[in-house]
């Protein structure tokens, strides 16, 4: 089979599948069964799907055919992402935009219209890629998060929270991203490699001439806004005389920090950090900065076991609680004032005075450091090269500060998150505990971003201050007296304005939008259509099974976690399979800019949409895959074989629909209990959601039971012609193998198995598409593990058998005389006994014989040792032997002529065979088993005629072949 036969094929089953609705048929043959509520992990609608994508929708769409063959009536609903900077950078990308201010400039109704273009033209595109992978979802009806009905889905989670009294504004240091112009919440951080200046600051002790707490900071831009220092009350910290100041240092990091400054220094004496407590300082920019001017309880030392470390900088660490979340700790407990005085675009306001107003935070960092040095404060400067986060959409680094935010009363929830977390069954366990871990470090959660293409925040304020949140289109119709229809998105809603109840003032919307993981949180009840519909609610909440990456334990499971808990107080999914990422084969991230993408496309294009399927359902997904193209080959291969195993059983098989005759041969018997071993484990793997212990049998099964064990020892049974007995059974394991592997492998490979359905199944089956069918029950009765365990001895027996063939020059076609098996192995004794004839034809010897001791006269005869003991071949040839092997050679060379001349096994000759005397007396004798062995119509001996002729010589015997 060559690649583009698999691959035209799969093109028309998609077609076929369309033109006569076989999806919508298997979905309407399960209506009414017990249902099945599966949740999907909207991705953005961002244009095109890559290899990451593509493994979760055939994740996901393995498990949906299992269990619609198993009866469940399958919610297949696929997801979209619509909202955030994911889309709205596109747009900016696409309008050439630096900054928000852009966007106001270009109206914010226009740039949320391009927002709505833009997805609306891309999920119906990122649907048909995921359709072409054949991932059967409802794909005419996804769930999309930018509809009004799942923006009130969302609201009405906002709505309960602050019902419950779990929302609030605060003002405490966030990540901003300031090209983005907005805050970022934790789990939407990622981390690049930069290099920023290392300082060493002298911070003048009050009433100490000549003395100074020296501080350590990255972040020189962060020194207007320092309030205190903090130290560690345990550790030992020095006076060092340096020149005619004195450093106030920890003890073990003075050797470091006079060696990094290259200056000498004595230590002249000692205290615990716990003696500096309170001890007052003067900030070296106080005079320049308005904002640290006047400020009650600042500038002094504080103690912190905990944020004090003795692996770098001084023992006392700069504390701005403005800019950092450590410092916002420390402050809270140490009633520190927060200074911030920097803008949502990073630049300094008014109040860090005129000599930083409008400057961008980072690019001030050499004008604080002027400053410093001019005054004499700055005692060394280095650079650093360490880890920073960055924007996760625009890659732009973050700044920490506090502008006021809404957020979520996580923290005091955690308690009930973990044990909610506990009940969900997580594959693999240790996927439940990195979740909880992450649970463990949850903070409350900034939910207003000051961005524009989002759900609302549904909180209207006045001017004192008096706010009312909405829970609905409904409420906000009668609250606000609204008769048309109206959008829920910026800027239409911010025209929504009503009377507040309490003093009449007129009550307008915040401007801000939601964390655009707020908006998927909700997706396993908005994608329902709840609050506004309950039915489907009822039914398929909480969801039965979701599977995601590695990002979703910060990002949708984290965020489906705490809203659900805030709505209903319980977790919204049952059972999560977590898998890796696809790295390239030397375990690199794939990435445009080192060029190492595969793209589902291109394993399409060369293989097909199976080879790729099968390739990712083969292995443990919650292992990274490094992309290996050998394997994918090695995928097609399998696909060789399995596709001439239906040849084989299509050409050979005469009577596919006949039942099981009253006796089997022990082979049948064998491989009908190992396809039904495979399926019960199979089947148990699959409602574990571990499907690629199934692709993983199927395989060792296709190649070695199957095509190289079971077919070679029936090809005689159902060889054109044969009438014995056994033909009938093996016709009937044939067939029965086939079909239960088919069924089995639909949810896999649904093209292949289509394939195999239509060309030779579907009048058996008697359904129009294999996906039609139910899921094959394993018959227990057919199952015998120590009979597959005998055959397991038998085939390492022959094999062994067959080494020490090789390695005595003796060829397979070539019959022995007698192999001899010397074993203490219970299981080999018996596999040589019942599995004799198994041994001798696929060895070729005449007789096994089964000792537990060793012959008498070894001498000569060819031996090999293998694990469960050793085989002897006795090689004496008597002229029975000797012809035999004759006419093997003789068949085979027939054989080999009848293929280069291009005819096919159904076409039978007549063959004509000449030679001496002695060849001719030989042939009469073989007549029949050339015959059988040829196919051939009639064997004529003595004659020679024909367009094809030949010659054998065997060991000097003539044999002139024509047909
Ligand atoms: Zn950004
Ligand atoms: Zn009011």
């Amino acid at each position: 089979m060559q690649p583009a036969e698999l691959i035209t094929s799969e093109e028309k089953i998609l077609r076929w599948w369309q033109e006569n609705r076989i999806y919508e048929k298997a979905r309407a043959l399960r209506k009414g069964g017990k249902a099945y509520a599966f949740l999907d992990g909207p991705p953005y609608a961002t244009g095109s799907i890559h290899m990451g994508t593509a493994w979760n929708k055939i994740l996901k769409d393995a498990y949906l055919r299992f269990w619609r063959m198993r009866g469940r009536d399958v919610w297949d609903q696929p997801g979209y992402d619509t909202h955030g900077l994911p889309i709205e950078n596109k747009i900016e990308q696409q309008l050439g935009f630096k900054s928000k201010a852009d966007i106001e400039r270009f109206g914010v109704a226009n740039f949320i219209r391009k927002c709505r273009e833009f997805v609306e033209k891309f999920v119906p595109i990122q649907s048909q890629q995921f359709a072409n992978l054949g991932v059967w979802m409802d794909w005419k009806n996804p769930y999309i998060t930018y509809s009004n009905s799942y923006i009130e889905g969302a609201w009405h989670t906002f709505k309960m929270a602050f019902e419950k009294g779990l929302l609030y504004k605060g003002v405490f240091p966030v990540h901003v991203c300031t090209r983005c112009e907005t805050a970022l919440a934790y789990n939407e951080i990622e981390y690049t490699t930069l290099t920023d200046p290392s300082v060493y600051v002298k911070f003048k002790v009050k009433g100490r001439p000549s003395e100074y707490l020296l501080i350590w900071t990255t972040t020189p831009w962060t020194i207007p806004g320092n309030t205190a220092v903090m130290a560690h009350p345990d550790f030992e910290y020095a006076r060092v005389k340096v020149g005619n100041e004195f450093l106030i240092i920890a003890k073990d990091l003075v050797k470091t920090v006079l060696g990094k400054a290259k200056v000498e220094g004595q230590i002249v004496g000692t205290m615990k950090g716990k003696d500096l407590k309170d001890t007052e300082y003067e900030h070296p920019l106080l005079d320049l900065v308005p904002a640290l001017q006047n400020l009650r309880g600042a500038h002094r030392v504080v103690l912190s076991p905990r944020y004090v470390s003795a692996a770098e900088g001084t023992g006392l660490v700069h504390t701005a609680p403005g800019h950092g979340w450590e410092d916002y700790q420390v402050g809270k407990e140490n009633r520190l004032p927060l200074v911030s005085p920097i803008k949502q675009n990073g630049t300094f306001d008014s109040s860090a005075g005129k000599w930083l107003e409008g400057k961008h935070a980072k690019a001030a960092d050499p004008a604080i450091l002027d400053e410093l040095k001019k005054r004499g404060s700055l005692f060394h400067v280095d650079s650093i090269t360490h880890d920073y986060p960055k924007c996760w959409r625009c890659s732009t680094p973050l700044l920490q500060f506090s502008v006021p935010e809404w957020f979520f009363k996580v923290e005091q929830m955690r308690k009930q998150l973990l044990a909610e977390s506990a009940e969900v069954n997580w594959i693999p366990k240790w996927a439940g505990d990195r979740f909880r871990n992450w649970l463990e470090s949850l903070g409350d959660w900034p939910i207003s971003r000051q961005r524009y293409w989002g759900i609302p925040l549904p909180i209207w304020e006045d001017s004192k201050g008096h706010i009312e949140v909405i829970g609905s289109l409904a409420e906000l119709r009668k609250r606000a007296g609204l008769k048309n229809e109206i959008d829920l998105h910026k800027p239409e809603i911010d025209g929504v304005k009503f009377e507040c109840n309490k003093c009449g003032l007129e009550m307008s919307r915040v401007p801000e939008v939601l964390d655009v993981w707020f908006d998927s949180g909700a997706a396993s009840w908005a994608s329902l259509g709840y609050p506004a519909r309950k039915d489907l609610f009822k039914k398929l909440w909480p969801s039965e099974f979701q599977t995601e990456g590695p990002d979703q334990i910060r990002g949708w499971w984290n965020s489906q976690l705490i809203m659900s808990m805030l709505t209903f107080g319980r977790a919204p999914f049952k059972n999560i399979l977590y898998h890796g990422f696809i790295l390239d084969l030397h375990g690199v991230k794939m990435s445009k800019s080192r060029g190492n993408i595969v793209a589902p496309e291109q394993v399409i294009e060369k293989y097909g949409r199976d080879v790729l399927r099968f390739y990712l359902l083969s292995f443990p997904p919650w292992d990274d895959v490094s992309w290996n193209w050998d394997d994918v080959d090695d995928v097609f291969k399998l696909f060789t074989i399995w596709a001439n195993c239906a040849r084989f059983v299509e050409a050979y098989v005469e009577n596919k629909g006949a039942k099981r005759p009253a006796r089997l041969n022990i082979e049948d018997e064998w491989i009908l209990s190992r396809i039904n071993s495979i399926l019960s484990d199979g089947t148990k793997a699959a409602e574990g959601y571990q499907i690629f212990k199934l692709s993983q049998a199927a395989r060792d099964f296709v190649i070695h039971d199957f095509s190289r064990t079971y077919i070679k020892l029936i090809r005689d049974r159902v060889a054109p012609g044969y009438s014995g007995k056994d033909r009938a059974a093996a016709e009937y394991a044939l067939v029965t193998v086939l079909r239960i592997l088919n069924r089995a492998m639909a949810p896999i490979v649904p093209f292949l198995t289509e394939r195999i359905h239509q060309n030779l199944l579907r009048p058996l089956e008697k359904r129009e598409s294999v996906h039609m069918l139910d899921w094959p029950e394993a018959d227990k009765k057919a199952i015998d593990k120590e009979l597959e365990e005998r055959m397991a001895a038998a085939l390492e027996i022959s094999e062994a058998i067959n080494g020490a063939r090789a390695a005595a020059k003796i060829k397979l076609r070539w019959p022995v005389r007698k192999a001899i098996l010397v074993s203490k192995d219970k299981v080999a004794q018996a596999a040589a006994k019942d599995f004799a004839s198994v041994i001798q034809l696929l060895s070729n010897a005449k007789e096994v014989e089964a000792r537990t001791a060793e012959p008498r006269e070894p001498s000569g005869m060819p031996i090999n040792e293998f694990g469960r003991g050793k085989v002897f071949l006795d090689t004496t040839r008597d002229e029975k032997l000797i012809e035999e092997a004759m006419i093997r050679e003789l068949i085979r060379k027939v054989q080999a002529m009848r293929k280069e001349s291009g005819l096919n096994v159904k076409e039978r000759i007549v063959l004509r065979l000449k030679g001496d005397e002695r060849v001719l007396k030989i042939l009469k004798k073989w007549q029949t088993e050339i015959e059988s062995g040829t196919t051939a119509k009639a064997v004529k001996i003595g004659e020679l005629e024909g367009e094809r002729k030949g010659e054998l010589d065997f060991e000097g015997r003539k044999v002139s072949i024509g047909f």
